[in-house]
């Protein structure tokens, strides 16, 4: 059941703060310039969790001009240095791993299990990761500098280890940072951010200016920001890059996904259906990358269905403190509307709706793990990202339909090839077009490689050496004579 004891750590936490959160800006936190706040709520029962505040103009100059005067200084670090910098935050998240376990969970909806098994563990690894990096910068990237003062905005899905993702390596390389954290998950930024100068990181290396839309906006409009990394919709994305063009700024955008989840008929099939548990059913399925379309070759198809559904019916939904559970709470009641929405649309355009009547939760978002079967590749439900507990399956003939079909999607973030022979697999895989593919396996991700997309799910990648090189910039030649040859 629920540790009483841990949320009473996460909720002294709150009490300290009484309830409210300024900005985190060069070290200390500081009340909104505009004095405009907004209410955090707890997904699973709806309660306010605390009170934010909203970046306006005032504040995003503040935070930029904080990072801008730390930067100098940070680059100019030798590289171990600021590498016993990232491995001492790496140390504090391991320290404080289930106070943040516990705030994450509360905050997102998600269950602890997870945070304290995969999102913090993963964040710590991030750092720890990229320590190295800043370790060997000075002979490794010899030829490259930072690129200086970066705005980062991430969403709410992954909300510490999104913040690692991006703040680690932008540190490691000589760079600040100004972070917007998705507004419905602020909190663990704000608690890293106080962990962070605990463990002695430098004063406006680090910043976090909470807020909506608009405040992301002001970030990625700021003409004294260099790069801008940004995860999140397709739909932001696609704004951010229209606003940033011309500007000067570097960008990196880590987007949507639909991404296919391809059983052949010689596939595992215990080993499939436990995949498509983790594929769509993990996180509540609020999983970028998440295998959400079935693709299942017709002689496999009925029986693979029984299993999967009879999987289904043996998931337990409930409270994040809870460690019996499977899947939590959806992140907010906007996002719960808008999965209903489309479920009910793709049932409208004929598909068959598959929901295990099992015991759900009552109050908070809570949506139960759903299969979507017989649906058509060009409807709505086969082809919008759904970002909730909700698979779709059609079926295929040949590997060549498998591919067509795979790669009929203006996404390309993930795959996933489930067979017996490794020859068919690999060939599948080479023909997908996905950031990553994965066999006979699904969400695996590493600090050392690069994780990033295709057409609309964006470019850039985050972890590993291409990720290092996404936070340097080449040296100009100009003003320096090449090294005449020996
Ligand atoms: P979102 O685009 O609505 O919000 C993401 C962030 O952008 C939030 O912090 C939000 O406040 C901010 N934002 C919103 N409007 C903005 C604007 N006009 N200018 C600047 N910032 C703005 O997305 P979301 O609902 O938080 O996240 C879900 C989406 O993120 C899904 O589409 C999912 O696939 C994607 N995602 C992608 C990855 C990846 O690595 N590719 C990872 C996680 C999530």
């Amino acid at each position: 059941g629920p540790a009483p004891e841990a949320d009473s750590e996460a909720r002294g936490w709150l009490a300290r703060h009484e309830g409210k959160f300024g900005h985190f800006i060069n070290g200390g936190f500081t009340p909104s310039q505009s004095g405009k706040s907004f209410d955090t709520f707890e997904p699973a029962t709806g309660a306010v969790l605390a009170k934010l505040a909203i970046g306006s103009k005032a504040d995003v100059d503040h935070a930029v001009a904080a990072a801008r005067k730390a930067q100098g200084p940070w680059a100019k670090l030798p590289g171990h240095a600021r590498a016993r910098h990232l491995y001492a935050l790496a140390r504090m998240i391991q320290r404080h791993a289930r106070l943040i376990a516990v705030v994450e969970a509360i905050d997102n909806g998600k269950p602890v299990r997870e945070t304290r098994d995969i999102d913090i563990p993963l964040a710590a690894r991030h750092f720890y990761h990229h320590a190295g990096w800043a370790q060997i910068q000075d002979t490794e990237f010899s030829d490259h500098i930072p690129v200086g003062v970066v705005g980062q905005i991430i969403p709410w899905n992954f909300p510490f280890l999104m913040l690692a993702w991006k703040v680690a390596p932008a540190l490691a390389l000589g760079n600040t940072v100004v972070l917007k954290p998705a507004e419905f998950t602020s909190l663990t930024a704000l608690l890293f951010a106080e962990l962070a100068a605990a463990a002695g990181l430098p004063a406006g290396v680090l910043n976090v200016v909470t807020g909506e839309g608009e405040t992301g906006a002001l970030l990625v409009d700021h003409g004294d920001v260099d790069k801008i990394a940004f995860t999140g919709s397709t739909e932001v994305g696609r704004l951010i890059r229209e606003r940033t063009a011309g500007s000067g700024k570097s960008l990196t955008l880590e987007l949507g996904g639909k991404s296919p989840f391809i059983v052949f008929d010689d596939a595992d099939i215990d080993g499939a259906v436990e995949g498509v548990v983790d594929a769509i059913w993990f996180n509540q399925g609020q999983v970028c990358c998440a295998g959400s379309r079935l693709l299942v070759q017709e002689g496999i198809a009925p029986l693979f269905q029984e299993r999967l559904l009879r999987r289904m019916s043996t998931l337990r939904v409930g409270q994040p403190l809870d460690k019996c559970i499977d899947m939590g709470a959806i992140v907010a009641p906007v996002q719960l509307s808008r999965i209903e929405a489309l479920v009910k649309q793709g049932v409208a355009e004929g598909a068959t709706l598959h929901q295990a009547q099992i015991e759900m939760p009552q109050g908070g978002s809570f949506y139960p793990p759903t299969l979507l079967s017989g649906v058509q590749s060009s409807s709505t439900v086969a082809t919008e990202e759904i970002f909730g507990p909700v698979a779709v399956s059609m079926t295929f003939r040949t590997p060549d339909e498998a591919i067509q079909l795979a790669n009929n999607s203006r996404y390309g973030l993930a795959a996933s090839v489930w067979s017996e022979t490794i020859g068919l697999a690999l060939n599948v895989a080479a023909k997908l077009a996905a950031g990553v593919v994965w066999v006979n396996a699904t969400n695996l991700f590493d600090a050392a490689v690069g994780f990033g997309g295709k057409r609309e799910s964006g470019f850039g990648r985050e972890g590993g050496r291409e990720g290092a090189y996404e936070y340097l910039k080449p040296k100009a030649w100009q003003g320096r004579k090449p090294r005449a040859m020996p």
